[in-house]
């Protein structure tokens, strides 16, 4: 009844799986755990994925308590299928890159066979149970020195391109309303760069949101806070999120209340350290921040630099481990004008 990675499920099943990828050097798997759950009619299948990035703990634990506490009986239709943990050779090193490679997992999807790990990590991934599935929520948080304010992101939506088949499959993007329905305050749109790639930043075709929507899926990238700790909030915002939009999409059961609109954020200015020092942040992730506004500043032994905000808009990114180098992010502001990324 549900064909997902060669396997099928019948209605109502609920399976922990494993999915061999290779053999690290101590014998030990490189394999993925995920969890299914179908329900009791056919419907679409959503993707809830968390750990491309191995010190994001939020998104993983919000991932790995769905797939525990979530059952066939929770289901109206269709299915999901959970994967906690994208990058165990991340997770192991508690640090945003795995081990072996030193790769950026989410900037190598939909992956290599004949790549390195990370990039075998991803094409197993991606081949077997992202593309089983319809729609897409990949669950990050910031890296470890910093804080997100909540917000997803979803891809360009020039870049969705429809399945050519699957009954249950999106005829059109409907990557925003899919962030509507998860309810984080701010929402953006994955930009393609029209310059050439100066920045290593600007590639963003290796992303799994992006990947999937090339595939066919409506995707969103949703970012939970603070990187290497574990904040009650936002797990709570990310438990409810995934809920609410797998009722919107009438796989769960239970009325998904409609989140209120989320600001939208066209652009993003860094305001990078002009040198090094402890930087000390005055705005909060989400907060208003107003054009040349004081917000944050840097402290050496013998001078104190002041960073103002070039722009209006609202603060998307704050730094959370103090010492800063030259050209460091201190602040990042979203806004709600198109404008330059820098
Ligand atoms: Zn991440």
């Amino acid at each position: 009844m549900f064909s997902i990675a060669g396997r099928t499920y019948g209605p109502g099943e609920k399976a922990y799986e494993t999915l061999q990828v290779s053999k690290l050097s101590v014998e030990v798997d490189l394999s993925i755990p995920y969890t299914v759950i179908t329900g009791r009619r056919r419907g679409p299948i959503l993707y809830v994925g968390a750990g491309s990035h191995g010190d994001e703990v939020t998104s993983m634990l919000v991932a790995s308590d769905l797939a525990r506490k979530l059952g066939p009986d929770d289901l109206k239709k269709g299915a999901l299928i959970i994967v906690p943990l994208h990058n165990p050779l991340a997770r192991l090193r508690k640090k945003r890159w795995g081990l072996v490679d030193n790769l950026d997992m989410n900037r190598v999807w939909p992956g290599d066979p004949e790549g390195s790990a990370s990039e075998m990590l991803a094409h197993a991934i991606f081949s077997s149970l992202v593309l089983s599935a319809d729609y897409l929520i990949d669950l990050h948080t910031a890296a470890s020195d910093g804080e997100n304010a909540p917000h997803a992101i979803t891809p360009p939506p020039q870049l969705f391109k429809p399945k050519a088949k699957g009954r249950y499959a999106a005829r059109e993007d409907v990557s925003m309303r899919l962030a509507e329905w998860f309810g984080t305050p701010f929402a953006a749109v994955s930009r393609i760069r029209e310059e050439p790639r100066k920045k290593y930043y600007s590639f963003i075709y290796g992303e799994l949101h992006v990947a999937a929507a090339m595939h066919g899926l409506p995707a969103i990238v949703v970012e939970l806070g603070e990187g290497g700790r574990l904040s009650p909030k936002n797990y709570k915002l990310g438990y409810t999120g995934v809920v609410n939009v797998a009722r919107h999409l009438g796989i769960l059961k239970g009325r998904g209340r409609k989140p209120a609109k989320p600001i939208i954020i066209r652009s993003y200015k860094a305001v990078r350290a002009p040198r090094g020092g402890i930087a000390i942040p005055f705005k909060k992730p989400g907060e208003k921040v107003g054009k040349e506004e004081r917000i944050a500043v840097i402290r050496t032994h013998r001078e104190e630099v002041e960073l103002k905000s070039p722009i209006e808009g609202y603060a998307i990114r704050i730094r959370r481990y103090p010492v800063v180098e030259p050209g460091e992010r201190v602040v990042v502001i979203g806004s709600t004008e198109t404008g330059k990324n820098n």
